[in-house]
């Protein structure tokens, strides 16, 4: 493709984009399409002789979008958000086009420096300790495994890295039974093993018992486990419980365990000052992730994760082959060795654009509007008498179930609650998923989309309540 050629199609497709996302609610939510709807349609083998891109543009609109489930739609209420903006996709333009691998400085500084320069605004913004350090990560996932490897290297004197696994004591993790399925992973890929991953019973708020993580933690220093870390949820996946920090913090500070704070998705809400509370005793903790690729309207992936004690992180990680030394040396960040993969996207750029075109302000008004549509759309299902909210709402994940006054068999009503979603999410106009909150199978309500306004939180209750009345 010519250059001239590309200036053509780049035109065309920003058009497209444009008018997508002014008709993206035309479109229907969850992707209706069946297992191998998809690879029915695309060939056997690649073409042998280029395509010209008009037919590949073609093919996109008729054979790829139809399978393609619209995060960015404002009727997405499901799972958690995988936001987008205007600004941070216009940003994502400029990234893709400088093609950079950002891995040290001197592959480009401006990628450093930059990221430095937003990691310290965050730090700022949602009150963490302004001596801590952060990293963009591409996941959550990949920050927790840091998370763990940062906590096994700091127990054992960086020689598991050195020596592998020989003999050491066995490892424990706690953390919550409602904790996200990626510990389990990173504990299985960090050597401490799925079976040292220890989940600590929860209250009614379905949020950690701390006393309870105590008490196990006592038990297995007694039967020999090395106590090497605890997780913290500040809002589970299901229900968005907040584990009580400061409880949990003292804890670990007791047991010299690593404390982590996964935040993955309520991070973000710590951008309003009276949502502080849920993170204090941080200066407590070791290490702290949020997605800004979830609530704080930036492109997937950018992950942002923050550590008390660099050292060790860089020490975790280190790699310097001859190769990759440079001039600059140790006088700059280079963020290949302050997490797991080599080479790294200049993911900064997007979190800057949206935070310099939302401002602080705009990015507090915005979160704020959400969790008032949730209070919303809670107080609608705690009025009428079929429905029944099933956890407390910390800040805009609202869950609930249908619960019509005849049935009380709890067989049939996870049965009714999972045809009541599947019906919704068939119609195309919302989609919504579902968690189990004491063996309650519970729909979930997800306030969180970037341009979610009110007349969309109205319009899914409305079909929620007109479809449930239709089901037997
Ligand atoms: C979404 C989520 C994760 C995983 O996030 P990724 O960035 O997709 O790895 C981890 N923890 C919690 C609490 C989450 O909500």
């Amino acid at each position: 493709m010519e250059l001239s050629e590309f200036n053509k199609y780049a035109h065309e497709i920003v058009d497209w984009i444009t008018e997508y996302y002014r008709h993206i609610e035309d479109f229907a939510v969850k992707s209706p399409v069946s297992p191998g709807d998809i690879i029915r349609n695309l060939p056997e083998a690649p073409p042998s002789a280029g395509e010209p891109m008009e037919d590949i543009l073609t093919d996109f609109r008729q054979k790829i979008l139809p399978g393609m489930t619209h995060w960015q739609s404002p009727n997405f209420f499901a799972y958690f958000p995988a936001n987008s903006s205007y600004p941070s996709l216009l940003a994502e333009f400029l990234t893709a086009s400088l093609g950079a691998q950002c891995m040290s400085w001197e592959t480009s500084p401006a990628a450093t420096e930059l990221e430095e320069q937003v990691m310290k605004w965050l730090i700022g913004m949602i009150g963490l300790p302004s001596d801590w350090s952060g990293v963009i990560q591409d996941t959550a996932s990949t920050a927790t495994l840091a998370a763990f490897i940062c906590a096994r290297e700091r127990a054992t004197g960086f020689s598991v890295n050195e020596e592998g696994f020989s003999s050491y004591r066995k490892f424990r993790i706690y953390c919550s039974s409602e904790a996200h399925s990626s510990i389990e992973k990173g504990a299985k890929i960090a050597g401490i093993g799925k079976q040292n991953v220890v989940r600590i019973p929860i209250d009614a708020n379905l949020a950690m018992i701390p006393g309870e993580l105590e008490k196990q933690i006592q038990s297995d220093i007694s039967q020999g486990y090395f106590p090497l870390c605890i997780v913290a949820a500040i809002g589970t996946t299901g229900t968005t419980a907040i584990d009580p920090l400061l409880p949990i913090a003292k804890i670990s500070e007791r047991y010299k365990t690593w404390l982590h704070i996964d935040a993955a998705f309520a991070g973000t809400a710590l951008v309003l000052p009276e949502y502080r509370w849920m993170i204090e005793g941080i200066e407590l903790a070791d290490s702290f992730v949020f997605n800004p690729h979830k609530w704080m309207f930036t492109n997937f992936d950018c992950s942002a994760y923050f550590v008390k004690d660099k050292e060790t992180l860089v020490r975790t990680f280190e790699v310097l082959p001859e190769y990759l030394k440079t001039a600059a040396g140790n006088r700059v960040n280079n963020y290949r060795d302050w997490g797991i993969p080599l080479g790294r996207r200049f993911r900064a750029l997007k979190l800057w654009f949206v935070l310099r075109s939302f401002g602080i302000e705009g990015i507090q008004e915005r979160i704020r509007k959400h969790i008032q549509l949730a209070v919303w759309f809670e107080m609608q299902v705690a009025q009428h008498p079929d429905f029944e909210l099933m956890a407390p709402r910390s800040v805009n994940v609202v869950c609930f179930r249908y619960k019509p006054s005849p049935v009380t068999d709890q067989d049939q009503l996870n049965r009714l609650n999972m045809e009541l979603k599947e019906s919704i999410n068939a119609t195309g106009n919302i989609y919504l998923s579902h968690t189990k909150v004491h063996d309650c199978t519970t729909l979930r309500m997800v306030v969180a989309q970037t341009q979610v306004e009110q007349r969309h939180v109205e319009k899914a209750w409305n079909k929620i309540i007109n479809i449930a009345a239709t089901l037997g």
